[in-house]
């Protein structure tokens, strides 16, 4: 490897003065600063390489009275070896608070597990003391309607930017929460001139652990598991969960479905930061995201000068420092809204991000950098134009490396934003104003989410979920009348002349990908209405921004017990995913669906609307249901007689949900949903699976989406090195959690496919998911089945497409009006079902095509003319239903998440369309008559 020159620094920080420093600071004497001489020399010990540190990190100073990380945690920052828990890294920060006046910690939240979510915020003293002032000055720079040009500048001589850090969003991503420390530190308490104009110009704010629980957790693996592996080679998988259902899909929760990231949108909105900066860890040795085609066009052209701004900047500076291996471009682009940080590109702000390079803890080791495993998407160790001094290709890295690294980085891009404050918060505003005068010149103008939908309960959903990001949502009082439609009164508007009225055209409105060729680096399609299967319109009429309309905080729909008593009550099934919450909250009533739709007077009731009958021992119905409804926001109705209609029962199965130790994440999403409608269910792993005897204890199996093949879901984590132990102790209090297992390697195996034969000899059912529906197939639970492959010039990345459903009678498609519907094409298997086979059945199937292409980018569409969506097959006693979409993916495809409801409701109630087999359990003989 050259031998690279060492820039030339004769002072702490004085290279890096801008020439607009005040003359007072400038006379400040840094040198005068003691400084931790054994931090000096540990860090230049931990640091593997003389060109891997900078000036800006090699040295601590050190104020009487005000502790520094060690002070506190026995260590300094970037230790090899040891890894820093939230509880532990709080009480430093607080500790920093309770002895500096220049910093305060706020909570904003808690976790799932419930940890505090906090902020650090450091700045100079009187800032401190006057954060509100500082808060109201951004929150009028980020509504700026009421604004003058004069009003504006003069807040902005006023104001300072914020600039927020976060650390710790993915748990395996451990540099961060670390080095966070350390800068918090160096801000606070260090005199050299660079630092003085940061903490004097702006306002630095830290998030230490964005995913608290996951951090807690990947801590406790790190110190059982793997603090002593020193080879690259050796290296093992990490624990089976981070946060309480999710991983990496943390930064893809384009609804803040996560109380987590939850917590920090609500912060967000309290405290508008211009610029947020989310450290991550990947590929070598620091990229700087620059936001890279494909654009999202819907955002301020601002943007997408600011953002390689601020990268080039640090990619020359960090160069100068002699640090190899500093690149921007050609990793992330700017086309999906759903990253963490995107909330503030998306609020008129600057989403920001690092990918550093980590070792996935603190432990050395030497790493073959130009192989495709570091990091990621190829060799990353070639010389490109945007990647002038690459990565070594293989290197020894260490955690204070990484430290450093980072925090030369994050501290020039508070340089660059000290130096032009006023450009940073001039741009904010004004792309602020520019949304509202994009929303005034430039249409759709507005969105009008119809009122008198079927199911009121998805439309409150997508109101809800667009209040959530701050957008204003109104409701007419009077039928809105314009050139381009008409809808009744009561219909909600989200105008486009609102500070995020860029936001709500990204997320209602297609927006067409630029460039079929252009490869993306995550989902393509989003479509709120698409997802949520709600009808939302836009208008091209600049008279809607005149409309009168009600300001809309939250939409709660009432739902209500309604007619005369009788002998029956008729829930209508207009595709409410609720509709399962009220059959587990009517535990002990029995519930029947009607088997099709059927007319009481005027009134028309849809195939699977509940029957309940109103005469049960010991249960006031009635009571039962009106309590159960109303905050559900469903409509029951009460009848007379009971209808003249095939009903069968409602009964709820013994559900398990069956999760991989190695790849727990769509499962997760899938626990997560059915929390939130309060599905019961159990979470099984290989161990219950292995055990057998699964039809005693169970009726339904649903096997998420998981596992990159079928034999990896079956066989799961290799079976090398030691045992990995995932068990609750006192040691280790993070692990254990969700599921324990003396040895996560391994999977289910043979023995396991084996049972879950039993399983639908005895009468089972199995429901797969995705890329779980290559399972049963290729490991013969399918019998006839088999599944064909796209062409390699496929290309489909998360878009919505059209499909048709084939048996519109089937109870899978129960609430659904609609023939063909959107659905979010998932890259399950495409299932083939043989000619004329008795036994199985093509419930769903992509309709194929360009034109079927509703969202996002499909290359090839044709290939999915008429591939199987859904499946459903006998196999013995029981039954498989494979579905090659995802019904239940992330918060975000509602509308189908019914289907997957309806599978589980409906479990043992398959229509006996075709002829049935002799097998075929009773239940479902009592449907074949209608
Ligand atoms: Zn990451």
């Amino acid at each position: 490897m050259p031998k690279r020159l060492r820039p030339l620094v004769l002072c702490l920080g004085l290279v890096l003065a801008g020439t607009s420093m005040p003359r007072a600071q400038r006379n400040a004497a840094p040198a005068a600063q003691a400084q931790d001489a054994d931090f000096a020399a540990q860090v230049k010990r931990w640091t593997t390489r003389p060109e891997f540190l900078t000036p800006l990190v090699d040295h601590l100073p050190i104020v009487p009275g005000v502790p520094t990380p060690k002070d506190v945690l026995g260590y300094h920052v970037g230790v090899p070896g040891k890894l820093t828990s939230t509880a532990e890294a709080l009480r430093y920060y607080r500790a920093l608070e309770a002895k500096s006046a220049r910093v305060k910690v706020l909570t904003i939240g808690k976790s799932d597990e419930g940890r505090d979510v906090t902020i650090v915020v450091v700045a100079d003293e009187a800032t401190i003391r006057d954060l509100e002032r500082y808060r109201g000055y951004l929150a009028q720079l980020a509504d700026p309607r009421t604004l003058s040009d004069t009003q504006a500048r003069t807040i902005i001589a006023s104001a300072k930017p914020i600039y927020h850090l976060m650390g710790g969003l993915h748990s395996a991503e451990t540099g961060p929460p670390e080095m966070l420390m350390e800068l918090a530190y160096r801000l606070a308490v260090e005199e050299s001139p660079l630092i003085r104009q940061i903490r004097d110009r702006i306002i630095v704010t830290i998030l230490p652990a964005a995913d608290p629980d996951g951090r807690d957790r990947y801590v406790d693996w790190y110190r059982q598991h793997l603090v002593g592996i020193t080879s690259e080679r050796d290296r093992v998988s990490g624990p089976p969960y981070w946060g309480r259902y999710v991983f990496h899909d943390n930064n893809r929760d384009i609804n803040y479905s996560q109380v987590t990231m939850r917590a920090l949108l609500d912060w967000y909105l309290q405290w508008h930061p211009p610029v947020m900066h989310d450290l991550h860890e990947s590929v070598p040795f620091l990229y700087t995201f620059s936001g890279q085609a494909p654009q999202n066009p819907s955002l301020d052209p601002i943007l997408y000068g600011e953002l390689p701004m601020f990268a080039n900047f640090e990619m020359a500076q960090l160069t100068k420092y002699g640090l190899p291996g500093v690149w921007t471009h050609g990793f992330v682009d700017m086309w999906s809204p759903g990253y963490l940080a995107f909330m503030s590109s998306n609020h008129n702000g600057i989403a920001r991000m690092y990918e550093t390079f980590g070792n996935a803890g603190a432990t050395t080791m030497t790493r073959s950098v130009a192989n495709a495993e570091a990091g990621g998407g190829g060799n990353r160790t070639t010389r490109e134009w945007y990647r002038p001094m690459p990565p070594y290709k293989e290197v020894q890295w260490s955690m204070r490396n990484n430290t450093n690294f980072m925090e030369t980085g994050v501290l020039t891009a508070l340089q660059f934003t000290a130096a032009f404050p006023k450009v940073v918060l001039e741009n904010f505003w004004l792309k602020s104003r520019h949304a509202i005068e994009a929303g005034q010149t430039e249409a759709p103008f507005a969105f009008v989410v119809p009122a008198g939908q079927a199911d009121p309960t998805r439309v409150a959903m997508l109101v809800n979920l667009l209040r959530v990001q701050g957008i204003e949502v109104g409701r007419t009082r009077e039928p809105l009348k314009l050139t381009d439609g008409s809808w009744p009164a009561g219909s909600y508007v989200v105008k486009r002349d609102q500070p995020y009225g860029r936001l709500a055209k990204v997320l209602l409105q297609k927006e067409d990908y630029p460039d079929p060729s252009l490869r993306t680096y995550d989902d393509t399609g989003w479509m709120m209405g698409l997802m949520l299967q709600v009808d939302v319109a836009s208008t091209g009429d600049r008279a809607v921004l005149a409309v009168p309309v009600d300001p809309v905080a939250r939409v709660e729909p009432a739902g209500a017990l309604s007619g005369a008593p009788g002998a029956a009550i008729v829930v209508p099934d207009h595709g409410a995913n609720a509709l399962i919450t009220l059959r587990h909250r009517l535990k002990g009533v029995a519930v029947r669906a009607a088997e099709a739709s059927f007319t009481v007077g005027e009134t028309s009731y849809p195939a699977g609307s509940f029957v309940i009958d109103t005469a049960q021992a010991g249960v006031d119905v009635a009571a039962r249901v009106a309590a159960a409804v109303a905050p559900l926001g469903l409509a029951a109705v009460q009848l007379a007689a009971r209808p003249d209609v095939a009903t069968h029962d409602v009964d709820l199965p013994r559900l398990a949900i069956y999760s991989t130790w190695g790849s727990t994440q769509e499962v997760g999403w899938v626990r997560h949903a059915l929390d939130r409608f309060e599905v019961t269910y159990d979470l099984i792993y290989k161990e219950r699976v292995r055990k057998g005897g699964l039809r005693a204890d169970y009726d339904v199996i649903l096997m998420p989406s998981q596992g990159s093949s079928a034999r990896r879901l079956v066989y799961d984590i290799d079976m090398r090195g030691a045992p990995l132990p995932y068990t609750k102790s006192p040691e280790f209090p993070s692990l254990g959690m969700y599921g324990e297992s003396d040895d996560i390697r391994g999977g289910m195996g043979l023995e396991g496919v084996l049972e879950l034969q039993h399983f639908l000899d005895a009468g089972g059912t199995l429901v797969t998911l995705g890329a779980a529906s290559a399972m049963p197939v290729e490991f013969g639970l399918a019998k006839t089945l088999t599944t064909s492959r796209p062409s390699a010039a496929f290309y489909a990345p998360g878009p919505i497409v059209q499909a048709e459903i084939t048996r519109p009678q089937h109870p899978l498609f129960y609430g659904y009006a609609k023939s063909t519907i959107p659905v979010r094409y998932a890259g399950g298997p495409w299932l083939q079902v043989p000619e004329g086979d008795p036994d199985a059945q093509v419930l769903m199937r992509f309709v194929g095509g360009d034109a079927s292409v509703l969202n996002g980018l499909l290359r090839g569409a044709a290939e999915i003319k008429n591939v199987a969506a859904v499946v459903e097959q006998s196999v013995g006693q029981g039954r498989l239903v494979l579905f090659g979409t995802n019904p239940c993916y992330r918060w975000q495809n509602h509308g189908e998440f019914g289907l997957l409801f309806n599978a589980i409701l409906h479990w043992n109630d398959r229509p006996a369309v075709p002829v049935p087999s002799p097998s075929v359990p009773p239940a479902a003989t009592a449907v074949a008559g209608r």
